[in-house]
C-alpha cells in the first residue's frame, strides 16, 4: 500500500534496523522502543492487523518469532519478553500494517519508554548488528 510506512520500510525506501528476515516476514528495531531490544515483526505483505492476517503465515510466524526472539533476548541478556499485537485504534494500533511486538523485560523495566538519548540512531544501528549476529 502507497502511503503505508511499514510497505515503505519492505521496499527499502526509508531507513529500518532490520535484524532478521524470513520468505514472508522482516524484523526490525522499533524507532521507539520500550525497553532495550523492542522488535517489530511485520508481514512483507499488507495486512491490517490480525483480523486479515492470513493462517496460511501462523506456522512461518511463530517460527520466526522464535528464531527472533532468541537472538533479541540473547543480545540484551534477558529471558523474558512481551510478544503482542496491537487490533485497532482503541486498542493502541498507530501503524495500520500488522506488526507483532517482541518487547524484552527486565527486572522492575516498569515498561518504561527509553529516555531520548537510548533511542540515538546509531545506537540503534549497532544493536541491530549484535542481534543479526546473536
Ligand atoms: P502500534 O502502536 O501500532 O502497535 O505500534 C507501532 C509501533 O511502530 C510503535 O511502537 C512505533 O514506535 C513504531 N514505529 C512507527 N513508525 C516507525 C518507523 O518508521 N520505523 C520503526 N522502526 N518503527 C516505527
Ligand atoms: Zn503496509
Amino acid at each position: 500500500m502507497e502511503s503505508c510506512i511499514f510497505c515503505k520500510i519492505i521496499k527499502k525506501g526509508i531507513p529500518n534496523f532490520s535484524v532478521n528476515e524470513s520468505k514472508n516476514f522482516l524484523a526490525f528495531l522499533d524507532i521507539n522502543p520500550r525497553t532495550k531490544g523492542h522488535v517489530l515483526i511485520i508481514p512483507k505483505k499488507h495486512y491490517t492487523n490480525l483480523t486479515d492476517f492470513p493462517s496460511s503465515l501462523a506456522k512461518e510466524l511463530i517460527e520466526f518469532s522464535q528464531g527472533t526472539a532468541k537472538k533479541v533476548l540473547k543480545a540484551v541478556k534477558t529471558a523474558d519478553f512481551n510478544f503482542s499485537i496491537n487490533n485497532g485504534k482503541n486498542a493502541g494500533q498507530e501503524v495500520f500494517h500488522a506488526h507483532f511486538h517482541i518487547i524484552p523485560r527486565f527486572n522492575d523495566d516498569k515498561l518504561a519508554h527509553w529516555p531520548k538519548s537510548h533511542s540515538d540512531k546509531e545506537m540503534l544501528k549497532r544493536l541491530a548488528e549484535e542481534i543479526k549476529k546473536a
